[in-house]
C-alpha cells in the first residue's frame, strides 16, 4: 500500500488523466495490454530512445512500443516520408504509388513471400492467412500452440478467456516434437494448416528449437497442409526475420509491427499459388477488403524504414548489441542468485523469475507475478521503462551507454530482488 502511495504521489498528472479515460473507456482503457494497478503511466511525448511521461519524468525506452518501434521515436527519415504523404493528400481512394516499391522491398527480404498483401494489422494478417489456408486446402483445422498470441482475436494464453475466431483448432504444445508430429499426423487430411511463432513472443521470447521448426515444415508438407510462419514480432531479429536464419521456407508468412515504420500495419504473403486465390481478376477469388490496407502515410514510412534504416548492417548490429545485453543481464542474476532468468533472441527478451529459461509457455506458469511487478516498478523508479510483463525490445537508437546504464541498475537492484524471490 506505502509503494501504491508513493506511486500515486510521484505521478499525480498520469493518474487524473487515467481517471478522465475511466469514464469514457472501460477501466481507461483500449490496449489491454497497457493496463496495470494503481494506474498505468501516460506518455507525453518521445524522442529517439527517450520518453516523457504526464509527470514530466524521463525514460529510457527499452519497450519500443511491443517491438513496433524498432526505428525509435520521430527518426528523422521517417518523418519526412509520411510529412511528404500528408502534404500530398495523405488517402486518395486509390492504388498509390509507393505500394508496389513497398512490397518489393518486404519481398526482397522475404523470398517465401512471392506475392503478399497488406492489412491495418498483425491480427487481421493472420486471420487472413487462416481463412487463405482453409480456403486454399479445402480442409476446416487449424494447429495452434498452447500459450501463442497471433493477435486480439487469437490468442491462447490458458489463463485468458479469448474472444476468439471461431476455428476448429488443435492445440498442440511449442517446442515437442514427437508429440506435434503425431497430432498432426492424426489431424492428417482435415488439417489445413499450422500456424507458429518462430519465437513465441507474448509467450514470454521462447525460441522455436529449429529440430521443432524443421519437422513443422516437414510434417506440413507430408500431410498437405499449409506452414504459416507469423513473423509479426520475430521479422526484427534478422535482415529477413528468422524464416531466413533458420532457413525455412513457410508456405504463408504473416509481417506487422516496426516493418509499417511505427504506422498500423500487417501483410501476408506467401507461395504465389495460394496467394493468388486474391487474385480479384480471377473468377471466384477470394475478396480481401479493408479501407487502410494501403494507407499512404504506412507506404510511405515502411518503405523509408525498411530502405533507408533497417538495412543488414544495421539489423545485426541491433540484434548483436541484444544478444550481449541479454548475456550480460543473465551473469549479474545468476551471480546475485536471484533465481531470474532473461530469455530471447537478438533485441527482443524477456525478464521472467524462473531459474531456468523456458521452452514453453508451461514452464512459466509458476513464475511469481509479483516478482515481475517489483523488476518492472522498480526499473521504472530508475528510469527505464519496460512491459510490465518483462517484454524488453531494443529499438536502433539504443547504444551501449543505454545498455550500460541499464545493467548497472539491473546489478545495483538484484541482491534486493534475490533477496525477496527466495
Ligand atoms: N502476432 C504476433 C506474434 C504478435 O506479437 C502480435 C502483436 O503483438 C500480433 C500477431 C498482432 O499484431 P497487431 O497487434 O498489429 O494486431
Amino acid at each position: 500500500a506505502s509503494a501504491a502511495n508513493a506511486y500515486s504521489a510521484a505521478n499525480p498528472e498520469s493518474q487524473a488523466l487515467h481517471e478522465r479515460a475511466r469514464q469514457v473507456m472501460p477501466g481507461g482503457n483500449t490496449r489491454t495490454v497497457l493496463y496495470y494497478d494503481p494506474f498505468p503511466l501516460v506518455m507525453v511525448s518521445g524522442s529517439g530512445c527517450r520518453l516523457e511521461d504526464a509527470d514530466g519524468h524521463t525514460y529510457v525506452d527499452f519497450l519500443g512500443e511491443f517491438t513496433a518501434g524498432l526505428y525509435g521515436h520521430s527518426d528523422p527519415l521517417i518523418a519526412e516520408a509520411i510529412g511528404k504523404a500528408v502534404a500530398n493528400g495523405i488517402n486518395l481512394g486509390s492504388h498509390g504509388r509507393q505500394e508496389a516499391a513497398f512490397a518489393e522491398a518486404i519481398k526482397e527480404r522475404y523470398p517465401s513471400m512471392e506475392l503478399l498483401r497488406f492489412t491495418n494489422s498483425g491480427t487481421e494478417a493472420n486471420m487472413l492467412a487462416l481463412a487463405l489456408a482453409k480456403h486454399a486446402t479445402g480442409r476446416g483445422k487449424v494447429m495452434v500452440f498452447e500459450g501463442a498470441y497471433h493477435g486480439g482475436t487469437l490468442t491462447f494464453p490458458a489463463s485468458e478467456v479469448p474472444v476468439n475466431l471461431p476455428h476448429d483448432y488443435v492445440f498442440s504444445r511449442f517446442n515437442e516434437i514427437e508429440a506435434t508430429r503425431e497430432a498432426i499426423r492424426d489431424t492428417g487430411t482435415d488439417l489445413a494448416c499450422v500456424i507458429v511463432e518462430p519465437m513465441m513472443g507474448a509467450g514470454g521470447c521462447i525460441p522455436g528449437d529449429p529440430a521443432f521448426l524443421r519437422m513443422l515444415s516437414e510434417e506440413t508438407k507430408a500431410a498437405g497442409a499449409l506452414l504459416v510462419f507469423d513473423e509479426v514480432m520475430t521479422s526484427r531479429l534478422s535482415p529477413g526475420g528468422l524464416q531466413s536464419e533458420l532457413e525455412i521456407r513457410p508456405d504463408l508468412t504473416t509481417l506487422g509491427k516496426y516493418i509499417g515504420g511505427g504506422m498500423s500495419f500487417g501483410a501476408f504473403g506467401g507461395r504465389a499459388d495460394v496467394m493468388s486465390h486474391f487474385d480479384p481478376s480471377k473468377a471466384g477469388s477470394l475478396p480481401h477488403a479493408g479501407t487502410f490496407n494501403n494507407n499512404a502515410l504506412t507506404m510511405a514510412a515502411g518503405l523509408a524504414g525498411l530502405t533507408g534504416r533497417f538495412t543488414p548492417a544495421a539489423a545485426r548490429e541491433l540484434n548483436e548489441r541484444g544478444d550481449l545485453l541479454r548475456r550480460r543481464i543473465n551473469a549479474v542474476m545468476s551471480e546475485a542468485g536471484a533465481g531470474i532468468v532473461v530469455s530471447g533472441i537478438g533485441s527482443l527478451m524477456n525478464i521472467h523469475p524462473v531459474e531456468t529459461e523456458p521452452r514453453q509457455p508451461a514452464d512459466l506458469a509458476a513464475a511469481d507475478q509479483r516478482m515481475r511487478d517489483l523488476f518492472f516498478f522498480d526499473l521504472l523508479e530508475d528510469g527505464f521503462y519496460i512491459a510490465r510483463r518483462g517484454l524488453m525490445a531494443l529499438s536502433l537508437p539504443i547504444g551501449d551507454a543505454e545498455c550500460d546504464a541499464l545493467v548497472e541498475a539491473v546489478s545495483r537492484r538484484a541482491p534486493r530482488w534475490a533477496a525477496l524471490g527466495g
